[in-house]
């Protein structure tokens, strides 16, 4: 009986004490810091952008900060205030250098790699509507405990410098995970649909906004199941892995951003 208890304790504990992202302070990773309690509610920025204020397991509250792929190393600060207050505060805090390897990728599809002057006027639609987005923002607190959105193989390649046949073009700004075309795609939290469609590079692609600038994007998906507007639930089926847009077989492309930049998504599902 007692022999239970503490084990459901523990793993009460072990599930509470998963919850925020895994911190790591390089480029492309998050910096969770830990804010003033009993001053009122904190509001913060990062780079003018708000940014994401959760609560610990000791219900502190903590800011999580999504730090760009080309944030050079050094010393960096959020600054906001407490309970409206007119009082400025920073919370300083030191990026680290991190290298990330170069991928060469062959693409048949010559015309996704360097599209066709009538492709441009797409490609550029598209990329208004993805930017607005991933700035997304509510007041919702989120659950950033993600489950991981498709049984798969998960790569490290996030961040990844790619050379699309011969040519150097943007790092990779997700997660590529491996899984036959057809497998369902989950919602790995709760969160509102605020962007679906067939987009040039991401193909059949999916924006869910969890609450607070938290970001989350599925690409390359054979069938989409949700539509703009709908409320999903965290393990709700949102569509099927595929292989649409630029891409060399099927996949899942995971992007998760936070205030407007999208970070490594592995930091949401393997902790320590
Ligand atoms: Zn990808």
């Amino acid at each position: 009986m007692i022999r239970s208890l503490l084990l459901s304790l523990l793993l009460l504990f072990a599930a509470s004490a998963s919850a925020l992202p895994k911190a790591s302070l390089v480029s492309g990773g998050i910096a969770v810091l830990p804010l003033e309690p009993d001053q009122g509610k904190p509001e913060f920025r990062f780079r003018g952008k708000p940014v994401l204020i959760t609560h610990d397991d000791n219900d502190k509250p903590v800011a999580v900060v999504g730090l760009p792929l080309n944030l050079k190393p050094g010393e960096y600060h959020i600054e906001g205030s407490y309970g409206g207050r007119k009082q400025r505060v920073k919370k300083f805090f030191t990026v680290r250098d991190k290298q990330y390897t170069t991928q060469r990728i062959t693409i048949k599809d010559k015309r996704k790699v360097n599209p066709l002057k009538q492709d441009i006027d797409r490609i550029l639609r598209e990329k208004k509507r993805k930017q607005k987005a991933a700035n997304s923002w509510n007041d919702e607190e989120p659950d950033t405990d993600f489950l991981v959105p498709v049984k798969g193989i998960m790569t490290g390649s996030y961040g990844r410098r790619r050379i699309f046949n011969g040519q150097p073009k943007r790092p990779h700004s997700g997660m590529d995970i491996a899984a036959d075309k057809g497998v369902p795609v989950l919602a790995p939290a709760d969160g509102v649909v605020v962007e679906s469609g067939d987009f040039f590079f991401s193909g059949n692609v999916i924006y869910i906004h969890h609450g607070e600038g938290l970001v989350s994007m599925y690409a390359h998906l054979d069938e989409r199941d949700v539509k703009i507007g709908d409320h999903v639930k965290k393990g709700q089926v949102i569509g099927k892995v595929g292989a649409t847009g630029r891409v060399t077989g099927p996949h899942l492309h995971w992007s998760v951003g936070l205030n407007g930049t999208w970070v490594d998504p592995s930091l949401f599902v393997d902790k320590p």
